[in-house]
């Protein structure tokens, strides 16, 4: 998709703050942070948003959130607490049409999320 954002940064293409890249994964950092730590981690396959997810992906799925978990550790949020968002479709505030997933941490987050 070249007219992504975000598979442009996966392919390398798009520079951008790499906190972690495997085959299947990358996460950067996000470019207006709305806490201390903001990490967005998206699949490299482009994937529209969550509504795009089937049970082929679970193990992708899987492994992102394992990833998710260990740059909460190694970015020092893992006792303090953080949020993971993923933001879907238009009332879900998604602007960018490629999923991925918002780290968030480092400070006491606004309760309110709805
Ligand atoms: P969303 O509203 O969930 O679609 O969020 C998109 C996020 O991507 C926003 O927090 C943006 O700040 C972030 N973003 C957009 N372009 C870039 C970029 N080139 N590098 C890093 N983050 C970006
Ligand atoms: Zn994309």
């Amino acid at each position: 998709m070249s007219d992504c954002i975000f598979c442009q940064i996966a392919l390398g293409k798009v520079p951008s703050e790499i906190a972690y890249e495997d085959d299947e994964i990358i996460a950067f950092k996000d470019i207006q942070p709305l806490a201390p730590v903001h990490l967005v981690i998206i699949p490299k396959i482009h994937l529209r948003s969550l509504n795009d997810v089937t049970s082929d992906n679970e193990g992708l799925i899987g492994h992102l959130f394992g990833i998710i978990r260990r740059l909460a550790e190694e970015f020092g949020v893992a006792e303090s607490g953080y949020r993971v968002v993923t933001n879907t479709g238009t009332d879900g505030g998604q602007v960018i049409g490629h999923l991925h997933f918002h780290l968030l941490g480092g400070k006491a987050l606004n309760a309110n999320i709805g």
